[in-house]
C-alpha cells in the first residue's frame, strides 16, 4: 500500500468543496456518471480501432445503493484505470493560483469545479470517504484501490477485481442522507443523465402483480441513448418529432405547432431541437422551459444567457460541447462562442419561419395567433430578427384574413390615404365595444384591423417609427371623417357666439366628475347624418397608458387619469335647436351680464395694449393693480355667465340624454348614472 498527498498546493481545497457547494451539492452524480460514459465510450473507441482486444461484454453503467453501508456506487465496464491513471488522473490535480480562484469563486461551486476538472472531486461534497476500485482495459493489468476520506491524503493499493471497469464507492457523510434514498437518485438520474449516449441502470424495473409493486427481472434503464437531436432530421418522421416532444415534457399534453432542428457543425458544434409550443395562458410558457445539454448531458433549463430572451419562450432542447458549462452565468454572457451560438438560433429559428410562411402560408396563418406573441416579443427586442420577421409578420383583419404590413398597404392604400398623403390604419382592440364606429368605417369602405394581442399597440408603435407616412388610429379615436380626412376644410355649419357658448358651457358643466377620468368639450362640424354627441379618446394618451403596463420607466403615465373628448356635432339638426333651447332658458339675466363682460373685455383689452411694450420691472405698482384687477373681473363675470348656463343645464332632460347616450355608445355608462339613463328614457316615451 501506498501513502501520498494529492498534487494541490492548497490544502484547504476539499474544505472549500464541502462547505461552500452546498447549491449545487447534487451536480456530483452528473459528474460521477458522465466520467463513467465517457470511460465507455473511450473502450468503444479503442475497441473499434482493435486497440481494445476481445469481447466487449455488458457495457452498462449502473448506479446502486447500499443502505446498511451507506454507500452509493457508480459503476461502469469501460477503460478502467491503472495505478499509474490514477495517480496522474486523480492524485495529480495540478493547478496554479488556486488559493486565489478559490478565494474569488468560493461561493459557486460550477465555477471551481469546471476550472480545476474537480468533476470526480465533486464526490466529496457528500461523502466522507471516496473509494475507487478500478481495472484497466490493458492486457495483464492490476486492479487498483484507492481511498480518501476527503483530506489531502490518499492510500493506493492493489486489489482484486473481477471485471473490467471502474466503481467508485461514495461513503455519503450523514448530512447528506438523502443521496442514500432510490427516489432521490432516481429523480437526479431522469434530472440529468435521461439521453446519456450509454444505458444508465438503476435497480429493477417494477411492476404491479398481486395487488402490490414487484421488482421484475428487467434492469431499469433510465435514458434514451438516441434522443431524436442526436439523429439526422431525414430520418425522422413528424410522429418521431411529437414523441420526443412528449418525452421531454411529459407533463404536456398539446401537440407542438413545429419544430426547428439545429444542426451546425461550424465555426461551433450545436445541435437540438426546438418547438413552437401552443400557449395557453403565461403560466405555461414558464412551465417548460428550453432544455441545455452538453453531450447529452443535462447542464440546465436556465438558457437565458444563450439563447435571447424571446426564444426562451420556445421549448426543446439545445447541445452543445462549445457552451462553457461549469460558469458563472456573467462568464457565459459575455462568451464569445455563446454570443455566436445565440445570433445562429436567432437566423435558424427566422429562417423556418420564413420558409413555412412562403411554402404553407394557409397553415402559418392558422397557427399565427398561436405563434405571434414569439415573433412580436421578438421583432420589439430584436432589430436583427425584426429585419427578417417583417415579411412573415402578419396583420389580421376583421374579416379573418391575415397580411403582412407591406400587403396591407397595398391593399388599402387608395381608400385610407389622407389629404397630406398619409395612409391611414384603422384598428380596433374590442369589436363589440367600438361596433358602431366599425359600421362607420365600412360605411365609406374602410378595412379595420384586429390588434388585441399583449403586445400589439408596441408593434404599432414600431411599425410607425420604421414606415414612413403610416399612422394606426383606433377605429373609435374620433370621426371617421377626422381619422382620414380626405378634404382641407370641413363643410362648416356655422353656430353663433352665443349658440356655441351655450353648448360649450352647458355640457361642460353636466360631464361626470371623477379623478380617474377626464373630459372635455369638443364643439366640431362632423355631419348630419354622424351622432349628434360622442366620445373619443386620444390615441397617442391611450397608447402611452397602455405601453406604460409593461415597460419600465413608463408607470408616470399609468398614473395619469384617462382623457375623454365629448364631440359635440354642430352639424347635427338636434344640436343647434338645443343651442337655441339653452340659450332662450338663460336670454333674460344673460343679456345685461354679457354686456358687462364686452366692457371689461375691452377695457382689459386696453389696459393690456397699453402696458405692452413696458419692461415689467418698469411697470408702477399702480399700472400692476390696475391690469390684475381687471383679469379678475372678466374672469368673475365669466364664471359667472358659466353658472347661469350650469344652473340652466341641471335640469334639462334632453342635455343629460345626449351626454348619457355618447358615454353608453362607449361602453361608459354605468351604475347609478345607467339606472337614471333608462329611467328618464321610460319617462320621455
Ligand atoms: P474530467 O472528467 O473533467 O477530466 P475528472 O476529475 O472528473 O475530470 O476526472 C479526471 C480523469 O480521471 C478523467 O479525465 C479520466 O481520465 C479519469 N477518470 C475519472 N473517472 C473515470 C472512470 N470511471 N473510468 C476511467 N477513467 C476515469
Amino acid at each position: 500500500m501506498s501513502k501520498g498527498n494529492i498534487g494541490v498546493t492548497s490544502d484547504n481545497i476539499f474544505p472549500v468543496i464541502k462547505k461552500f457547494l452546498y447549491s449545487d451539492h447534487e451536480i456530483f452524480l452528473r459528474e460521477l456518471v458522465s466520467n463513467a460514459v465517457d470511460a465507455t465510450q473511450k473502450l468503444r473507441t479503442l475497441s473499434s480501432v482493435g486497440e481494445a482486444k476481445g469481447e466487449l461484454g455488458d457495457l452498462k453503467v449502473r448506479i446502486s445503493i447500499d443502505k446498511k453501508k451507506k454507500t452509493l456506487t457508480v459503476s461502469d465496464h469501460g477503460i478502467g484505470m491503472t495505478a499509474e491513471e490514477v495517480d496522474k488522473f486523480i492524485n495529480q490535480i495540478a493547478f496554479s493560483g488556486a488559493e486565489e480562484f478559490v478565494a474569488k469563486y468560493k461561493d459557486n461551486a460550477a465555477a471551481i469545479i469546471g476550472h480545476f476538472g474537480l468533476g470526480f472531486y465533486s464526490a466529496f461534497m457528500v461523502s466522507k470517504r471516496v473509494e475507487i476500485f478500478s481495472l484497466s482495459y490493458r492486457e495483464d493489468a492490476k486492479a487498483v484501490h484507492w481511498s480518501c476520506d476527503g483530506s489531502p491524503e490518499y492510500e493506493m493499493e492493489d486489489t482484486i477485481k473481477a471485471e473490467r471497469g471502474t466503481d467508485i464507492v461514495l461513503h455519503i457523510d450523514d448530512d447528506n442522507k438523502e443521496f442514500l434514498e432510490d427516489s432521490k437518485i432516481e429523480e437526479l438520474l431522469k434530472k440529468y443523465c435521461k439521453f446519456l449516449p450509454v444505458e444508465i441502470v438503476f435497480g429493477k424495473k417494477k411492476e404491479w402483480k398481486d395487488g402490490r409493486e414487484q421488482e421484475t427481472e428487467e434492469d431499469n434503464v433510465i435514458n434514451n441513448i438516441n434522443p431524436a437531436w442526436t439523429r439526422k432530421p431525414a430520418d425522422l418522421t413528424e410522429e418521431d418529432y411529437k414523441n420526443f416532444y412528449h418525452e421531454l415534457y411529459p407533463m404536456q399534453f398539446d401537440e407542438p405547432l413545429f419544430h426547428i432542428h439545429l444542426n451546425v457543425d461550424y465555426p461551433f458544434h450545436l445541435t437540438g431541437i426546438l418547438y413552437f409550443p401552443k400557449i395557453k395562458n403565461n403560466l405555461d410558457i414558464r412551465r417548460n422551459k428550453i432544455q441545455l445539454y452538453c453531450n447529452q448531458v443535462f447542464v440546465t433549463d436556465e438558457v437565458e444567457n444563450i439563447v435571447p430572451e424571446y426564444l426562451t419562450l420556445l421549448h426543446g432542447v439545445i447541445d452543445s460541447p462549445d457552451i462553457p458549462l461549469n460558469v458563472s452565468r456573467s462568464y457565459l454572457q459575455s462568451d464569445a462562442a455563446v454570443k455566436k451560438i445565440s445570433g445562429h438560433i436567432t437566423k435558424k429559428v427566422a429562417d423556418k419561419l420564413a420558409e413555412l410562411f412562403k411554402n404553407e402560408r394557409e397553415d402559418f396563418c392558422k397557427k399565427w395567433d398561436d405563434i405571434k406573441l414569439f415573433i412580436q416579443f421578438g421583432m420589439l427586442s430584436d432589430e436583427k430578427f425584426y429585419e427578417r420577421a417583417v415579411g412573415f409578420a402578419l396583420v389580421e383583419n376583421l374579416d379573418k384574413n391575415y397580411y403582412t404590413l407591406e400587403e396591407y398597404k397595398k391593399l388599402i392604400k387608395d381608400k385610407q390615404t389622407d389629404k397630406n398623403g398619409d395612409l391611414i390604419i384603422l384598428y380596433t382592440q374590442d369589436p363589440d365595444s367600438s361596433y358602431a364606429y366599425i359600421q362607420r368605417a365600412k360605411e365609406k369602405g374602410y378595412d379595420v384591423l384586429l390588434m388585441n394581442g399583449e403586445l400589439d399597440v408596441h408593434c404599432i408603435s414600431q411599425a410607425e417609427q420604421k414606415n414612413e407616412k403610416i399612422r394606426f388610429v383606433r377605429v373609435d379615436s374620433d370621426v371617421i371623417e377626422n381619422l382620414i380626412r380626405k378634404k382641407d376644410e370641413k363643410e362648416r355649419v356655422a353656430l353663433t357666439a352665443e349658440q356655441e357658448n351655450a353648448l360649450q358651457y352647458s355640457f361642460e358643466s353636466e360631464l361626470p366628475k371623477g379623478e380617474k377620468i377626464n373630459y372635455n368639450v369638443s364643439l366640431e362640424s362632423v355631419s348630419a347624418d354622424a351622432l349628434p354627441v360622442f366620445l373619443t379618446q386620444n390615441e397617442w394618451m391611450r397608447r402611452m397608458k397602455e405601453m406604460s403596463a409593461h415597460q419600465q420607466g413608463m408607470s408616470f403615465y399609468g398614473t395619469m387619469p384617462d382623457q375623454y373628448t365629448l364631440v359635440v356635432n354642430t352639424a347635427h339638426p338636434l344640436v343647434s335647436t338645443m343651442a337655441d333651447d339653452l340659450y332662450n332658458a338663460v336670454k333674460e339675466q344673460l343679456l345685461p351680464l354679457q354686456e358687462r363682460l364686452n366692457q371689461k373685455e375691452a377695457e382689459e383689452a386696453r389696459i393690456k395694449a397699453e402696458q405692452k411694450d413696458i419692461k415689467s420691472e418698469d411697470l408702477t405698482q399702480e399700472q400692476k393693480d390696475a391690469a390684475s384687477a381687471i383679469t379678475k373681473e372678466v374672469a368673475d363675470l365669466k364664471a359667472e355667465l358659466k353658472k347661469l348656463y350650469a344652473d340652466a343645464a341641471k335640469d334639462n332632460t334632453r342635455l343629460h340624454q345626449l351626454i348619457d347616450i355618447a358615454l353608453l355608445a362607449s361602453g361608459m355608462l354605468k351604475g347609478e348614472s345607467l339606472a337614471n339613463f333608462v329611467n328618464r328614457s321610460v319617462e320621455l316615451l
